[in-house]
């Protein structure tokens, strides 16, 4: 993890990487041939990719913002084993629980919202930022209480219905919710999912969440299995691609090992190229 805090006008910026977890290969690149995808990074003996669960932490004089959690500690042995699942504490990330006031969820499967909650002494669900006001969609609040069968196995009840007593700010469509941060609904991945644009002074970071999950998914057709519909998701991705080319735009991949950082350019045969960049 890099601990350096970029300045974006009011706005402090760090990375906060709530741990890491493996994914099937297959399922993370679609339709691309293995052999294809298997260069840029090679799967392990079970054909899984190495993932990281990476956040930002945003802060100006008075709010203290997390994007997503991470895939949090709630897990038996069995799905632990499978996913690989190293989760870091939260008291190790250089902040308290109770100083977020807002926590952007972008979807609530379970690599980015299983942080929002543990179990508490007594076995109960306990929500992890008692303070925070939880940002969602009206659209992936609804369908997570009622997926299809495609996304069932990411929505995880353990995760959602402890929301039920939280302070939650739904948002119906793409929208400015905090001032500085646009939320941008896309449906592709999965229903309801919102990217996240911060801004100021004309510069921007934006972090795609699983709209393009690793500096990997930059090329158009590189997307995965998991996604509700495929078609959307292109269209989505070629938007966001459209805007994340242009000047003072920088991408923060949530769930990439490596690059956490990029800007993006437009290569001569028009497709899309990732340029890491550290600070
Ligand atoms: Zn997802």
């Amino acid at each position: 993890m890099n601990n350096a805090t970029r300045k974006l006008g009011r706005f402090s910026i760090r990375e906060v990487v709530f741990g890491s977890f493996r994914l099937d290969g297959g399922c993370m690149f679609g339709s691309v041939p293995k052999n294809l995808w298997s260069r840029s990074i090679p799967a392990d003996e079970e054909n899984c990719i190495p993932l990281v669960c990476r956040s930002l932490l945003i802060e100006d004089s008075s709010r203290k913002i997390l994007l997503d959690v991470g895939c949090g500690d709630k897990w038996n042995d069995k799905s632990r084993a499978i996913y690989r699942i190293q989760n870091t504490p939260v008291e190790s990330l250089g902040f308290r629980p109770d100083e977020i006031t807002d926590v952007i969820l972008t979807h609530l499967h379970f690599d980015h919202a299983g942080g929002i909650s543990y179990r508490g002494a007594n076995g109960a669900l306990m929500l992890t930022y008692p303070n925070a006001t939880i940002h969602l969609q009206t659209a992936n609040w609804e369908h997570a209480r009622n997926p299809t069968p495609k996304d069932k196995a990411s929505y995880l009840p353990e995760n959602i219905d402890p929301l039920v007593g939280a302070r939650l700010q739904l948002c119906n469509g793409t929208a400015e919710i905090i001032p500085g941060i646009i939320a941008h609904r896309v449906d592709g991945h999965t229903r309801g999912q919102q990217w996240i644009e911060i801004f100021q002074d004309g510069k921007s970071i934006f972090f795609p969440t699983d709209l393009i999950p690793t500096s990997h998914h930059v090329p158009l057709a590189y997307h995965m299995g998991y996604d509700v519909c495929a078609e959307t998701l292109l269209n989505e991705k070629l938007s966001f691609l459209q805007s994340a080319i242009k000047p003072g735009v920088e991408v923060c991949f949530q769930h990439d090992r490596d690059v956490a950082w990029a800007t993006i350019t437009r290569g001569e045969k028009g497709n899309f190229v990732a340029h890491p960049r550290t600070l």
